[in-house]
């Protein structure tokens, strides 16, 4: 299975320089590889010029035009002759069946805005920094750029490509994946509650706690952090070893943050998926915009609310956990996705109010944060299992209503 990434790529004032003449040199070998294609078709001889020959002369040029053609992927420049060799090919296929296409049309240099790399490692690398918590994409004549990578790259990668789109350049991926066999059926259905305490509880009474290791590596990124806020605001190259090195292990303590996160959300979404064949948890979008819509009122002077640090310090908490889930509801989403199986987000409001048992719901019924007890029937649970049974109910209520 084939898969494409396409990622935001910064680079400098200098690289963007490169990017651009790299562009401009492919769009001329382009070009002239189209007129040497023209002249020959309208040569009495009508000769056709094939991709293979145009291939032979490209040492040539590059030998010749050291400062321009010489600068670039001699694989990349294949590439671009062998786009050229698919206009040709497309086109003739079309006059052969009767129709009257266009002939291949010279590209005005805005209108080329693609270079492709027919293989990771030649003349490209992706992941060229592997070491620094940073991605960067090497190419050959500009350098190891910076890359907003949004998002994991599973998979081995194949083919790399440079695409402009305005003032923005981005780096386009192909990866290739293992074919994913979707799980056997197991019969199963679970709803799951995402939270703070517990990292989730499930509709079946079972708890995932948050990763352990969190509390130490957030202390110590506290600590780095504090370290290197000492040293004076400066530029990458004017800074002392003891400067660069407190960069270096504040980077390496979030790199490590956020690795484990991910390992744990790997997991935890792996064994869901497994036991599962139906996964409902909360829409977490609705579920922050009803929290947030929700005063903080100080329970100690009515008309006042929290000012003081608790708040700051529940909502930082807050953000931290949500982008925990964030991450780990992508994960379960994708995974789900070629093992089969089915995962529905649906509406968390008064998932932790109503009873299981009889239907009562009222905000009584949660009378501390982990306790539920219903006050119409008396039935008590762990909250948190309450409300995954409740998400549980709901996701089936919506499956029902839409089969697949
Ligand atoms: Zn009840």
């Amino acid at each position: 299975m084939i898969r494409a990434y396409k990622f935001l790529m910064r680079p400098t004032v200098g690289q963007a320089q490169a990017l651009s003449e790299m562009l401009r040199d492919h769009c001329s070998l382009y070009n002239g590889a189209l007129q040497e294609r023209r002249d020959a078709y309208r040569h009495v001889s009508r000769t056709s010029i094939k991709y293979g020959m145009q291939s032979a002369q490209l040492k040539e040029i590059r030998a010749f035009d050291p400062e321009r053609q010489g600068r670039w992927s001699f694989s990349s420049q294949q590439a671009t002759l062998r786009r050229l060799d698919k206009a040709f090919a497309a086109f003739f296929r079309r006059v052969k069946s009767g129709e009257t296409p266009g002939y291949p049309r010279f590209r005005g240099v805005n209108w080329f805005d693609t270079v492709e790399f027919p293989k990771d490692g030649d003349g490209c690398r992706w992941d060229s920094t592997p070491h620094d918590p940073v991605t960067r994409v090497r190419f050959q004549g500009v350098g190891h750029v910076k890359v907003h990578r949004h998002r994991a790259v599973v998979g081995k990668v194949r083919t790399v490509s440079v695409k402009r789109e305005g003032r923005q350049w981005f780096v386009v991926l192909t990866a290739e994946q293992e074919q994913p066999e979707p799980l056997p059926a197991t019969g199963s259905v679970v709803g799951i509650d995402l939270g703070t305490a517990n990292f989730l509880a499930d509709s079946n009474g079972g708890f995932v706690p948050n990763p352990r290791h969190g509390r130490s590596n957030a202390d110590r990124l506290e600590a780095a952090q504090q370290a290197l806020a000492k040293f004076p605001r400066v530029r990458c190259d004017q800074r002392t070893a003891n400067h660069r090195r407190a960069v270096a292990k504040v980077a390496k303590l979030h790199g490590r943050v956020r690795r484990q996160r991910l390992d744990h959300a790997h997991k935890t979404a792996l064994a869901l998926v497994r036991e599962h064949d139906f996964i409902a948890h909360e829409n977490l979008t609705i579920r922050n915009m009803v929290r947030t819509a929700r005063p903080r009122p100080d329970p100690d002077e009515p008309g006042a609310f929290l000012p003081n640090g608790a708040a700051a310090k529940t909502g930082l908490n807050r953000s931290i956990s949500d982008a925990g889930w964030g991450v780990f509801l992508t994960i379960l989403h994708a995974k789900a996705e070629s093992a089969g199986r089915v995962v529905i987000a649906v509406d968390p409001r008064n998932t932790s109010r109503r009873c299981p048992q009889c239907g009562h719901t009222s905000a009584d019924n949660r009378t501390t944060q982990a306790k539920f007890h219903c006050v119409a029937c008396g039935h008590t649970a762990h909250a948190d299992t309450v409300g995954a049974t409740n998400v549980l109910r709901a996701g089936l209520v919506r499956r029902d209503a839409n089969p697949a």
